[in-house]
């Protein structure tokens, strides 16, 4: 579904990704993990065209979407949800989904699909979004993600701020997408969270690839995982 091939990715002279290679296969769930600044952002920004990578190449369904303009890697199927969920303050529910609504070859998830996978939904669709909740605003933004009909979705710390019972209805949507076969970059500040759902693990380090794997040979060795992850834990 997605290959990245050794991108280097620069804010101004400052380079933030040094080679970094990675891939996803359909209905994969990728963990993304490393510490504050190690380049898990830019990685996710680099995908979709926010900051250009300046060397390297990044396929989607085997297409270079490198140095496509973010609308047309959006419309190729590649879906996102921001750390700071983005919606329009001012706006509805029902217009903040509609808008993400698009067609782009892969399935075209339903408003009733959506609002039968995040039930509160149903009873938020007149609210302004700029009156929900952390938890609501994630649930939109998730199901704008869905409406937009994509084949991978980069989510950006989806449990940040959100209370358990909420992370868990995450990270349980996250897996009925695996079913469905939509693969998923999961980037996360708590290892737990993501390597309960994820097939494979990616570890960043200083804007490089510190280790590859998956979740259960990390849990097989603590000392790798306290010298990966120490003080993500
Ligand atoms: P966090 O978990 O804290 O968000 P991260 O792993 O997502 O960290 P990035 O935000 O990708 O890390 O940052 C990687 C590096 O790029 C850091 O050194 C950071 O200071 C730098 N960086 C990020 N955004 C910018 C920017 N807009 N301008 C300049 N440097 C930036």
């Amino acid at each position: 579904m997605l290959a990245i091939d050794a991108i280097d990715t620069f804010y101004g002279e400052t380079q933030a990704l040094f080679g970094v290679s990675l891939a996803v296969g359909a209905g994969e769930v990728l963990a993304l993990l490393g510490a504050n600044g190690a380049g898990k952002t830019t990685l996710l920004r680099s995908i979709l065209g926010l900051t250009r990578p300046r060397r390297g190449e990044i396929r989607f369904r085997d297409r270079a979407i490198t140095r496509r303009p973010t609308h047309e890697i959006a419309r190729a199927g590649v879906g996102w949800v921001p750390d700071d969920r983005r919606l329009c303050p001012t706006l509805t529910v029902a217009k903040n989904l509609s808008l993400g609504m698009k067609a782009t070859g892969f399935r075209r998830w339903t408003m009733d699909e959506v609002t039968e996978l995040f039930s509160p939904l149903k009873y938020l669709m007149a609210r302004e979004a700029e009156t929900l909740s952390g938890g609501e605003m994630q649930m939109v933004a998730i199901a704008r993600a869905l409406l937009g009909a994509p084949g991978l979705v980069l989510f950006d710390e989806p449990s940040q701020g959100l209370a358990p019972k909420i992370v868990g209805d995450v990270m349980a949507v996250i897996a009925r997408m695996r079913g469905e076969g939509i693969a998923a970059i999961v980037v996360e500040q708590n290892p737990d969270v993501a390597l309960a759902v994820a097939d494979r693990v990616v570890v960043l380090a200083r804007g490089q690839v510190a280790w590859a794997g998956t979740p259960a040979e990390l849990a097989a060795d603590p000392a790798l995982r306290r010298q990966l992850l120490g003080g993500l834990q």
